[in-house]
């Protein structure tokens, strides 16, 4: 990892701040008045763990967000089609990490030196901002509570100390879970895909996660599980970048923006979810 000075840096971030707004005010043309050395600023405003690379880290069983080919085991969804355009966006090579914990996620971007970014469906939280940075919003997203087809339970019964509700571990549905079924027996789990599976054959009366995943879920594969409540939290979702990097969240920031008005968002969206989100 190379380090560089706050002159450099603010230098580097200044010219990147205008080579992108040509680029987003020419429509997609070519920024023919941009300076010759772009990407040398571009690259020198910020630090990547292996160069020319975005190297990224999620959980990957949160279908359609992330998830790994049952063929070739590569990582598939939307935050893998919106990291790809992204790293075209800052003229860098996109690099996913195996799968880890949702959970430790935002403290291996805070320890540094693992990977540049966490792209998981991660809701921007007060908590996960004061640990790292996290990027302008790309998705928005609520909650959901899921029983299994037939099951008579509703929020209420649910709210009782005999009834296990899974969850993700260090998620935003697990906090909404502790608050909103105080009563209820709360069970962390690695990931949500192992949480459907237990509803499904009576480990867990119920459980929560985010309503795009529950829902694409239930669609495609997990069709004997039914959403009882949706609930509506006003999430989005961020990118997580180190505080010691704001080149980087600034790189970051401006790609999205750029990828809003080329259409590559929608068209990731489209993919994914069948129309825009
Ligand atoms: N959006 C939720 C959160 O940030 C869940 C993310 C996930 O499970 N990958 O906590």
């Amino acid at each position: 990892m190379n380090t560089i000075s706050r002159r450099q840096f603010v230098k580097g971030s200044s010219l990147l701040a205008t080579a992108l707004t040509l680029t987003a005010c020419g429509g997609g043309a070519p920024a023919a008045e941009a300076p010759a050395d772009d990407a040398a600023a571009d690259a020198s405003s910020y630090t990547l763990v292996n160069e020319g690379k975005l190297t990224c880290i999620s959980n990957l069983y949160f279908p359609p967000f992330e998830s790994m080919d049952e063929k070739t085991g590569e990582p598939v969804g939307f935050d893998i089609d919106m990291s790809k355009s992204l790293a075209e966006h800052l003229g860098l090579e996109i690099n996913w990490l195996p799968s880890q914990a949702f959970d430790s996620l935002v403290p291996t971007i805070k320890a540094g030196g693992t990977a540049d970014v966490a792209i998981a469906g991660m809701t921007i939280t007060d908590a996960r901002k004061a640990e790292v940075d996290m990027s302008d919003p790309y998705v928005d997203s609520n909650q959901s509570l899921v029983t299994k087809t037939g099951s008579e339970d509703t929020l209420e019964t649910l709210n009782a100390a005999e009834k296990k509700i899974a969850v993700q571990a260090g998620t935003t549905g697990a906090d909404w879970a502790a608050e909103n079924l105080p009563e209820a027996t709360i069970v962390p789990l690695d990931d949500i895909i192992s949480a459907m599976n237990g509803v499904l054959t009576g480990s867990y009366d119920g459980l929560v996660t985010d309503l795009p995943v529950s829902a694409y879920q239930i669609k495609n594969s997990f069709t004997e599980l039914q959403i009882i409540e949706e609930i509506p939290t006003g999430e989005q979702y961020g990118i997580a970048i180190s505080k010691d990097n704001p080149g980087l969240t600034a790189a970051i920031n401006e790609a999205l923006a750029a990828m809003v008005d080329d259409g590559s968002m929608a068209q990731i969206q489209t993919t994914w979810f069948g129309s825009e989100l």
